[in-house]
């Protein structure tokens, strides 16, 4: 696989056409009375509470139909018998029959609708389909190179995996396809984590990808994620500007992804905190393949919340802060537990930066509101006693992409504030 067989539309015609093909007996799921809202609105999740009778099929992720109180069709959906989100829709029109046909259209859709975002200009590394944003409820595939790199993360994506994987090897010809479906998401579904080969060559123990002249190292088996933060692809070039010979903090550093990034924008020295060794010996390796001179970097195994307090009483200053966390709110109840580890954080970024100085900070809490996140940042200045400007609000990157009928798949947030 190279760009040429992304950015052309592939040869391959759609033979198959499934809708001709004699209809099954589908089994039904029925809504109970005013329930119907949200899946005419073409929201894919329903919910256990929202039904009144269930037909189970045979097998776990299989094809039920969902019908409003008064038996009308709404929409084609897989089927979860162990999930609160007891259904996952594929499709809201009633010709359309889900089989090998409906998923070659659904990932030529994706291919079709990030044809002007104009990635490889970019990278050689960027999200084909994003889940339920692109119509694939559960199914994930991020291009690396010349590999795929998929997570199968619902009963259905399970259920249709193989049809799934032909055609991405129909349409795409990749080295190898990965699976990287070992996220606790999985368990919720009632399945085990898995990582395997699912196609071709396994990928190399290190990949090189490039992106926006910076090069990394990535490893596709062990890396988190599919194998790389790909959201952050365009806040690491937003970023990147506005690094000229500053001194950064990159908090949550993983693999140094800013952290290139803030070097390749001319950033005189870089401090990096992490929790994992092995993110930070691979930091060390991608500072080797771009070329950072070893003074220039300082890489910290530790505890941010520690090191931040340490920085603080210390004096410390710095330019340019950067603060990626993991997620710190999971669901619902952790909101307010989760906001006061971003409140901590926030407030400790905001009283290490120098006059002048720009803090990066987000969250990819898909339950924390983008409105919420300005307050905690907000909140953390107004207690660091700094007057602030937000320069720029930040998002995931654009092949990650958001549906509108789907706020969830909008859930990575970032603000850029300038401190006076
Ligand atoms: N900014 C990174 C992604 C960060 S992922 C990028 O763009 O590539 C979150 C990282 O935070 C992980 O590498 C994890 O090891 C680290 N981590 C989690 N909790 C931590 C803590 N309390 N202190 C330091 N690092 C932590």
């Amino acid at each position: 696989m190279n760009d040429k067989s992304l950015s052309s539309r592939p040869a391959h015609s759609i033979v198959e056409n499934d809708s001709q093909k004699p209809r099954p007996h589908v089994p039904k799921i029925i809504l109970k009375p005013g329930r119907q809202e949200s899946v005419l609105r073409k929201h894919p999740w329903i919910f256990s509470g929202a039904l009144a009778h269930e037909d189970l099929p045979a097998e776990n992720g299989g094809t039920v139909e969902v019908v409003d109180t008064h038996g009308k069709w709404l929409a084609s959906a897989a089927f979860s018998p162990v999930s609160q989100i007891r259904a996952r829709i594929w499709s809201f029109d009633k010709n359309e029959m889900i089989g090998p046909n409906f998923f070659k259209c659904q990932l030529q859709k994706a291919f079709d609708r990030r044809q002007h975002l104009r990635l490889s200009e970019a990278s050689n590394a960027w999200r084909m389909v994003n889940a339920e944003a692109d119509g694939l409820p559960g199914v994930v595939v991020d291009r690396y190179g010349d590999y795929l790199s998929c997570q199968f993360l619902s009963a259905g994506a399970e259920l249709w995996k193989p049809v799934i994987v032909q055609k991405l090897v129909e349409l795409y010809n990749p080295a190898g396809i990965y699976e990287r479906s070992d996220s606790d998401v999985r368990m919720k579904e009632g399945l085990e984590p898995v990582k395997q080969v699912l196609y071709g060559a396994e990928p190399p123990e290190l990949l090189n990808i490039h992106e926006h002249g910076v090069r990394y190292h990535v490893t596709l088996t062990q890396g988190h994620k599919t194998g790389f933060y790909l959201d952050q692809r365009e806040n690491r070039k937003q970023i990147s500007r506005i690094c000229a010979k500053a001194n950064v903090l990159n908090c949550f550093s993983y693999t140094g992804g800013f952290a290139m990034a803030a070097f390749n924008g001319g950033a005189s020295h870089i401090t990096n905190i992490d929790s994992s060794q092995d993110a930070l010996d691979l930091l060390k390796q991608n500072a080797l393949l771009n070329q950072i001179p070893e003074e220039s970097l300082e890489l910290i195994h530790g505890d941010v919340f520690h090191v931040l307090r340490k920085f603080r009483d210390q004096g410390r200053t710095f330019d340019v802060i950067i603060l990626d966390p993991p997620k710190f709110i999971e669901s619902v109840r952790q909101i307010s537990q989760g906001s006061r580890g971003y409140k901590d954080i926030n407030l400790l970024g905001f009283k290490l930066l120098t006059p002048g100085g720009t803090l990066a900070t987000f969250s990819c809490s898909g339950h924390m509101s983008p409105e919420l996140f300005q307050k905690i940042v907000a909140d953390s200045a107004l207690d660091a006693k700094r007057d602030a400007q937000i320069l720029q609000w930040l998002s995931q990157a654009t092949d990650h992409m958001v549906s509108l009928n789907f706020p969830e798949s909008h859930y990575l947030k970032g603000l850029l504030c300038r401190v006076d």
